[in-house]
């Protein structure tokens, strides 16, 4: 069995988060909470090999928790410099006024950040936590960093309508004018247009047997998933990293790859017999994009 040809490598640095978010079954998460320490992320880095492609370094938490996230991003960019580096974030972290300046200057490439409401009340209401004024502060300080670096991007991500019905959200009148002044801070603006079941997390779609797993036979073959405890895991469907093909402190990614763990979820996904994977019955397949 060959080592998949990866085109992502997506580090989770922590699965803490101070969200609720509705659509996210973090409630459901029973294993440890942590962060990847500095000395592991660079272990990883090594094990990974001359990786140019793209890293997330975020997995099921909030990134801008982790306080090495700075000194990770910068190993990163020394070790793989043609590489690009992207988190995911809602904003709703305090952080120091030069924090971001800290981050851009690292090398950090690209951020999306995601954000359901637009007024306080909605804004809790869909994320579990009031941080809409914490995240408008926020977006000034990226804003006031970016200057400084210029092709860092950042995409604000907001539900599109066909969300907006399925998921407790008022169409607030305050949306085009939250927008406007995004727009003008210097973000792009783009939808989210879809909800995950996120394996057994939630109900949104109906599972789809007819599929084969992506994993095996879509885009999702190209993501190498890692936990910030060196689990390497199918998907990022699988927040509870209920599947590990192996782990990396004790493992190469080629030992891992050709492991028996490996193979018989390769082998149960081709023939559809995927009783041994709990998680895998309530998903929807969707594949990358
Ligand atoms: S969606 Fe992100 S911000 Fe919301 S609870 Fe999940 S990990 Fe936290
Ligand atoms: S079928 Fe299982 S491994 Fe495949 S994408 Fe869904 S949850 Fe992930």
């Amino acid at each position: 069995m060959s080592l998949p040809l990866f085109q992502e490598v997506h580090i989770e640095n922590t699965n803490s988060c101070g969200y609720k978010c509705v659509m996210c079954p973090r409630e459901s998460q029973t294993r440890r909470i942590g962060f990847m320490p500095l000395e592991d992320f660079s272990f990883l880095l090594e094990r990974i090999g001359p990786f140019q492609g793209v890293f997330h370094l975020h997995g099921f938490g909030e990134p801008l928790l982790d306080r090495q996230l700075i000194q990770k991003v910068q190993e990163l960019k020394e070790k793989s410099p043609s590489s690009l580096g992207m988190i995911f974030s809602t904003l709703g972290v305090r952080i120091a006024e030069d924090y971001f300046e800290k981050l851009l200057a690292a090398g950090l490439d690209l951020m999306v950040i995601s954000l359901y409401g637009f007024a306080s009340g909605e804004y809790k209401k869909i994320h579990g936590y009031d941080g809409f004024e914490l995240v408008k502060r926020n977006l000034q300080l990226l804003s006031k960093a970016m200057k400084q670096h210029p092709k860092f991007k950042a995409n604000l991500k907001i539900p599109s309508s066909a969300i907006s019905s399925i998921l407790p959200i008022a169409e607030a009148s305050e949306k085009v004018d939250f927008c406007r002044w995004v727009e003008k801070l210097g973000f792009a603006i783009g939808e989210w247009d879809y909800v995950h079941n996120y394996s057994d997390g939630r109900n949104y779609n109906l599972p789809d047997i007819t599929k084969i797993c992506p994993v095996i036979s879509g885009k999702r073959k190209n993501i190498l998933n890692i936990t910030w405890d060196l689990n390497v895991i199918p998907c990022c469907y699988d927040y509870n990293a209920t599947i590990s093909f192996g782990n990396l402190r004790k493992q190469s990614l080629e030992e891992i790859f050709a492991s028996p763990e490996y193979l018989a979820f390769v082998i149960a996904h081709q023939t559809g017999s995927i009783s041994a994977y709990p998680v895998c019955q309530n998903c929807e397949k969707r594949d990358y994009e």
